[in-house]
């Protein structure tokens, strides 16, 4: 069931711009960081997991900030609370630390689990992965597929390691993958070839951007910058 509600959240990603599998994660990591702060950050047990993290990684505590997923009062109990953490943690004003205690002090300030939207992001794109390796074998799936900007790098590679992924699936994926490849290479040509002085003169068309989409098709799609680009009620 998990799986099938996966594969069709997916499917409706075929038709937003860049990879599916990163859309896929970062909606359901926003999701997460959303509820965290509408209803749990006064829940001890979620105050924990925080105080191990020490908060959110640095992608996630801007994202949160930027595109709005929390609202400020949320924030500033959070943060109240983790910098009550560090206070604990740092000795006080009269004490001064040998090298052994600086070391164990630097331990102490490091975040002993790792940040939970990462996680959540991460365990959503293995759930992705698996339900799509699973649905390319359906035709009309792969077909929708083909619509799509194809996998950034990260995430072919993690569906080539799919054991349920198909021949007949993998042939299709790697011919449209190798499609948008040559498509977006021609286009950075043409880009190329239109900042040469000689054509300046030559309107810029949709290859005004491919380098960006080319950067998010070798690291992963572009991180999203509101409420709205992640599916989000604002
Ligand atoms: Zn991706
Ligand atoms: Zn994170």
């Amino acid at each position: 069931m998990a799986d099938t509600q996966t594969a069709y959240e997916l499917r409706l990603l075929f038709q937003e711009p860049g990879c599916p599998v990163c859309a896929f994660g970062q909606r359901v990591s926003s999701r997460y960081v959303d509820s965290l702060f509408y209803e749990s950050v006064n829940d001890p047990a979620v105050r924990a997991r925080l105080r191990a993290s020490l908060g959110l990684c640095y992608e996630h505590a801007w994202l949160m900030i930027e595109a709005r997923l929390s609202d400020a009062l949320g924030q500033a109990i959070l943060y109240r609370d983790l910098l009550q953490t560090l206070l604990e943690r740092l000795p006080s004003e009269t004490e001064i630390p040998d090298e052994r205690a600086a070391r164990r002090l630097g331990e102490a300030l490091t975040p002993e689990a790792a940040c939970p939207a990462c996680e959540s992001r991460a365990q959503a794109e293995e759930r992705a992965l698996q339900a799509l390796a699973r649905s390319l074998e359906r035709r009309e799936y792969l077909a929708d597929f083909e619509r799509s900007d194809g996998l950034c790098l990260p995430h072919l590679r993690a569906l080539l390691q799919q054991e349920t992924l198909g021949r007949k699936a993998l042939a299709a994926v790697l011919a449209h993958q190798r499609r948008r490849l040559s498509g977006l290479e021609a286009e950075l040509a043409e880009f190329i070839r239109k900042n040469d002085y000689r054509f300046q003169g030559e309107k810029m068309g949709a290859e005004g951007n491919a380098y960006q989409r080319a950067a998010g098709l070798l690291t992963g799609r572009r991180r999203p910058a509101s409420k709205k680009e992640l599916g989000l009620r604002s």
